[in-house]
């Protein structure tokens, strides 16, 4: 494709490395009203999703300190690390797969960065401060008091909101309920989250009031290794310059030959990132598709057709033909519904209470007094649900048996793992072979919630000899 040559420098750094402020105006339009709709709804989900629940779990909680994570619902200790690495690789795929499919869409429509930037930050201090040119002139000019009490009644806002942020950031992390007792209690209940939120809030302050942009440029990896994702038929936000060039004005003699690009600039004006997408698929764009509505706005005014920025595929955009099927997607997909139904199965599989039974060194069994053989196990209790399980054990045996477990029922909460000891004791008269299967079930009230299978082992009765 040929055109104009693309920068070699970052847009928002100028020649000097210094900062160029990114002073845009919002889009209107068909793509920015469905972002809004998304962006609006996906404001609240981020702030409330660590505070649902569901079937009295945690909707999403990642708990470093006790090792437990819980996803829509259902909860992971450091013992389902096969669990957890599935997940891992299944989300790692989805997001090749969405990438090779839809390009960055995650990044100007989803991510919490820009969702929150655009829905929130920038739309506070267009309120304050005006539209792209206002700023502008307003940050060149002299700094009165004016400008001065803008700027503080803006910042203090944004800090507010950051508290927010933080405070629903952290919840992720120490759930809801302690999240509550952090912030009534000043941080005395819980002063490393507390510490945690305070240095969130700062870091969210910092991004979102000045870093901004400049994350997705410099620190998000997700953007630098975005190019391998993409082929010439994943959909990217692209100018169609054999229909725009030799941009211009408005073609004003029957001898000018113009393309459809007015050079209004409307595309650049209303970019987050900074950039001119006439320069070619760059790094920075995040695929937010304000240009499209801008330059579609300038089309209509001007009776062209639409589409001359649009979201379409590289191929699309040179006029080739556009393929959806791809090897590419289809090994991902392939790939992930594999892992996927593995997860399911794995899941389906998984005990609420992990329970195993294993013999306590020492003697294998005992003879008591009263002629009942005596063997000592131990139970292995690791509770996997995020609730607290009231469990007892009861015992399955192909002979009389009785079971003596001190301590039962247990009251075991979330994550906690414990160890008991019990006692099975057959009469000696009852024991056919040298080690009988036995099998203990693992209750919480009538319900069986596991089981486990160990060998009762004691000399076989021979009537006395
Ligand atoms: S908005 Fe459209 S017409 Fe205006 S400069 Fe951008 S590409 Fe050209
Ligand atoms: S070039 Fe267009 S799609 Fe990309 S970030 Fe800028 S406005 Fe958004």
């Amino acid at each position: 494709m040929n055109g104009p040559a693309m920068p070699n420098l970052t847009a928002t750094i100028g020649k000097h490395g210094k900062r160029k402020w990114v002073y845009h105006d919002p889009a209107k339009g068909k793509w920015a009203s469905r972002r809004n709709i998304l962006s609006a709804i996906l404001i609240v989900f981020y702030l409330v999703a660590p505070f649902l629940q569901i079937n009295g779990n945690p909707f999403v909680l990642f708990d470093l300190v006790s090792r437990r994570f819980s996803f829509f619902g259902h909860t992971f200790l450091a013992t389902d690390l096969y669990l957890l690495a599935l997940l891992l690789v299944m989300s790692v795929l989805a997001l090749f797969w969405f990438s090779a499919m839809f390009g960055r869409l995650w990044c100007g429509w989803a991510c919490p960065q820009t969702v929150y930037l655009d829905g929130v930050f920038y739309r506070i201090e267009r309120w304050i401060e005006g539209n792209a040119r206002q700023r502008r002139e307003s940050d060149d000019g002299p700094h009165d008091e004016g400008w001065w009490t803008k700027k503080i009644v803006k910042h203090a806002i944004f800090w507010l909101i950051a508290t927010a942020m933080s405070l629903s950031f952290t919840a992720y992390f120490i759930g809801p309920e302690a999240s509550y007792e952090m912030f009534w209690t000043f941080g005395a209940a819980h002063p490393t989250a507390m510490t945690v939120a305070v240095v969130m809030t700062a870091l969210t302050y910092f991004n979102f009031a000045w870093f901004r942009e400049q994350f997705c440029h410099f620190l998000c990896p997700y953007a630098r290794i975005q190019s391998v994702f993409l082929d010439e038929h994943s959909l990217i936000v692209g100018y169609d310059m054999e229909r725009g060039e030799p941009r211009g004005r408005m073609q004003r003699t029957e001898s000018e030959v113009r393309g459809d690009c007015v050079a209004c600039n409307r595309c650049v004006q209303v970019c987050p990132a900074g950039i001119d997408i006439r320069n070619g698929l760059q790094l920075e764009c995040i695929q937010c598709t304000a240009c499209i509505d801008a330059c579609d706005t300038v089309m209509a005014k001007i009776s062209r057709p639409l589409g001359l920025i649009r979201y379409d595929s590289l191929a699309g955009i040179e006029h080739k033909k556009h393929k959806v099927v791809r090897p590419r997607v289809m090994l991902y997909l392939g790939v992930f519904a594999v892992l996927l139904t593995l997860f399911l199965v794995r899941l389906s599989e998984r005990e609420i209470v992990d329970f195993a039974v294993v013999r306590a060194p020492g003697t294998p069994y005992l003879v008591q007094e009263d002629g009942k053989v005596r063997n000592m196990l131990q139970l292995h209790l690791t509770n996997a649900d995020a609730r607290t399980r009231t469990v007892s054990v009861t015992l399955d045996s192909p002979v009389p048996a009785e079971l003596l477990v001190p301590g039962s029922p247990f009251e075991i909460t979330a994550g906690e793992r414990i160890k008991a000891e019990a006692f099975v004791m057959i009469a000696k008269e009852n024991i056919t072979a040298l080690a009988t299967p036995i099998e203990f079930k693992l209750m919480d009230g009538a319900e069986q919630i596991g089981s486990a299978t160990a060998k009762f082992l004691g000399p076989v009765y021979t009537g006395g000899k």
